[in-house]
């Protein structure tokens, strides 16, 4: 059973090296009496930023850091991590935890079967024995891409979509401004933006990701942040009139930008700061007596306090897939070793649409 382990905190950056490959493991399937466990092939892995928060042992953070060597037992909220310590650990060193889909091949719970697809928190290894299932999500869909379970139709999606129509509540016309725009969660929002009758601008780092953003995902407009010199300025043109929502995904200068330009009553969903991820201290940001003035609500979330709202989004979402209504960019890394290296280019804007690591097929 391969495995990529946690090799070291990380400290700035995150690199290939702070990750390590284990090809010597083994799977012990003599489970306690009484288990509730499956046995899952894992097939699909999300790459998402807040893994590298994990990847820090910082007290008092809401997600529980991963343990080199290990995982953690609780990620926020609502998300077990069910591949139990107690079960696996027994001297033995245990994979980084994540999203992905996974086919059941031994299940002693009763609501699992063997071949069921599931999604949820599983191992960067090969095989995971989920010792606590009930935290996964029966994948009902399967004339969808299954890797759309770690995107559109998992956790990214889930925050497109509470954190724009729950936490923005758009109006038809507003204009709307979202960063990090060509990744998981950005793609969508900006479209959710349009089908809500919104005028929408997107930034990302690179031609390629612009380009995405206007011809395939139907953006208004979208900028390469990083051919900007002054932001406020560039904001200024895309938004002469004013930004109703911004959909805040970066953090740092681009938010001290965003501010000055909001419109009276605007909303910011403070979905995620990737900019500041790395740093040892946050940057501070400028003009933020600015949410007094312009009567501004800005307003965080964790995705996991809205999966209630789960079967209503594939309500939602489903039909547009299969209608072609929406885009979706994914960027597929082969194999299991691929995955440290996928993690790291999210921070350096290497992936293009949602990172996605491909264990197995079938
Ligand atoms: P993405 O697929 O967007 O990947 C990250 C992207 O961020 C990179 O491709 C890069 O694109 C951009 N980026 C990286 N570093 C910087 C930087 N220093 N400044 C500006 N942009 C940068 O990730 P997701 O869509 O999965 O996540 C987007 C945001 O949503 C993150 O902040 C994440 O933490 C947050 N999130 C929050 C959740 C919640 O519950 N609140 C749940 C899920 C995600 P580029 O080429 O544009 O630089």
């Amino acid at each position: 059973n391969k495995q990529i382990l946690l090799n070291n905190y990380v400290n700035g950056f995150p690199k290939e090296s702070d990750m390590l490959l284990n090809d010597s493991a083994t799977i012990n399937l003599n489970l306690p009496q009484g288990s509730n466990a499956v046995l899952v092939k894992n097939l699909y892995l999300s790459c998402d930023p807040y893994m590298r928060i994990r990847m820090t042992k910082t007290e008092g953070s809401y997600f529980e850091p991963l343990t080199p060597g290990s995982v953690g037992t609780r990620l926020y909220n609502v998300f077990i991590d069910p591949v139990s310590l107690s079960l696996r650990v027994s001297g033995k060193r245990v994979p980084i935890s994540g999203f992905g889909v996974a086919k059941v091949l031994d299940s002693w719970h009763s609501n699992f079967k063997n071949g069921d697809l599931v999604s949820g928190v599983t191992g960067w290894e090969e095989y995971s024995i989920i010792s606590a299932p009930e935290a996964l999500i029966k994948i009902e869909h399967t004339d969808v891409p299954l890797s759309y379970y770690t995107g559109i139709l998992g956790m990214p999606g889930m925050t497109a979509y509470a954190g724009f129509y729950e936490i923005c509540a758009p109006k038809e016309g507003e204009y709307v401004f979202v960063s990090a725009a060509a990744g998981a969660v950005g793609q969508l929002v900006g479209q959710f933006a349009k089908l809500s009758g919104c005028y929408v601008v997107g930034s990302a780092g690179t031609k390629e990701k612009v380009d995405l953003l206007k011809n395939k995902c139907g953006f208004d407009e979208a900028f390469n942040y990083k051919e900007e010199l002054d932001l406020n300025a560039t904001l200024k043109r895309y938004f002469p009139d004013g930004i109703d929502i911004y959909f805040e995904n970066v953090g740092g200068k681009m938010l001290e930008a965003v501010l000055p330009n909001m419109r009276l009553n605007g909303r910011i969903s403070a979905c995620g700061m990737i900019s500041q991820y790395n740093l040892e201290q946050e940057d501070g940001v400028r003009n933020l007596f600015l949410m007094v003035t312009k009567s501004l609500r800005m307003q965080g979330f964790i995705v996991g306090d809205f999966y209630h709202l789960y079967p209503k989004y594939m309500e939602m979402i489903i039909p547009l897939i299969k209608q072609g209504k929406i885009c979706y960019i994914e960027d597929i890394a082969e194999g299991l070793e691929s995955a440290p290296a996928a993690l790291v280019g999210l921070f350096y804007g290497r992936n293009v649409g949602k990172q996605v690591v491909v264990v197995a097929r079938e």
